[in-house]
């Protein structure tokens, strides 16, 4: 991964990195990231676990709300507020000690749909307005099957409209059963 990230930064891209935050897995290591995101000049966004796909533990033990992680960051780093939008949800802190900007995405502890502008188009072509639901379009079908844009096009407007207002994630700590089957790899970040 170290090395993907260098070779895209020596061919000149902007490289952004996004960290779930873990209880007892990497909330330790939070200050050395921001210190190394920092060093490279590289943006660094923290979200909440999402109950997404059966990934085999429950996302209950490793849930940490971002309002604690951020507490506990402000004791090392002076975090200024930044209007800083890339359109998602994240919000955004620079982090005067090191110039670099630090986003929190908070799925969980602060439902943030209503400024979410995102879809997500799979390998396969499948077209997903949001993460937290099965719904998707065949654009792969309607590519092939139709002769104009016009279908595509209706097909694009339609999955935007239905964005829903909300998300229903849970991070259920009985069950441990993910809110989508879907794993985040299948759809993208
Ligand atoms: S749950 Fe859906 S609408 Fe909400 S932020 Fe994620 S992708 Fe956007």
């Amino acid at each position: 991964m170290l090395a993907g990230i260098h070779a895209a930064r020596a061919a000149g891209l902007k490289v952004k990195i996004n960290t779930v935050a873990l209880r007892g897995l990497n909330e330790d290591g939070l200050d050395e990231l921001i210190r190394w995101c920092g060093e490279l000049g590289m943006d660094l966004a923290l979200l909440e676990t999402m109950p997404l796909g059966d990934v085999g533990v429950h996302r209950a033990d490793r849930y940490l709300a971002l309002d604690h992680v951020r507490e506990r960051l402000e004791r090392r780093w002076t975090l200024r507020p930044d209007p800083h939008s890339s359109g998602g949800p994240a919000r955004y802190a620079t982090v005067a000690e090191t110039g670099g900007r630090l986003g929190f995405i908070t799925p969980l502890s602060h439902d943030f749909c209503g400024a979410c502008n995102r879809v997500r188009v799979t390998a396969t072509g499948r077209l997903y307005p949001c993460l937290g639901s099965e719904a998707f379009i065949d654009l792969r079908a309607l590519v092939r099957g139709s002769e104009s844009d016009q279908a595509l096009t209706a097909a694009l407007a339609d999955a935007i409209g239905r964005k829903p207002p909300r998300h229903d994630f849970v991070v259920d700590a009985f069950s441990g059963q993910p809110s989508v089957r879907r794993t985040m790899h299948v759809t993208g970040g």
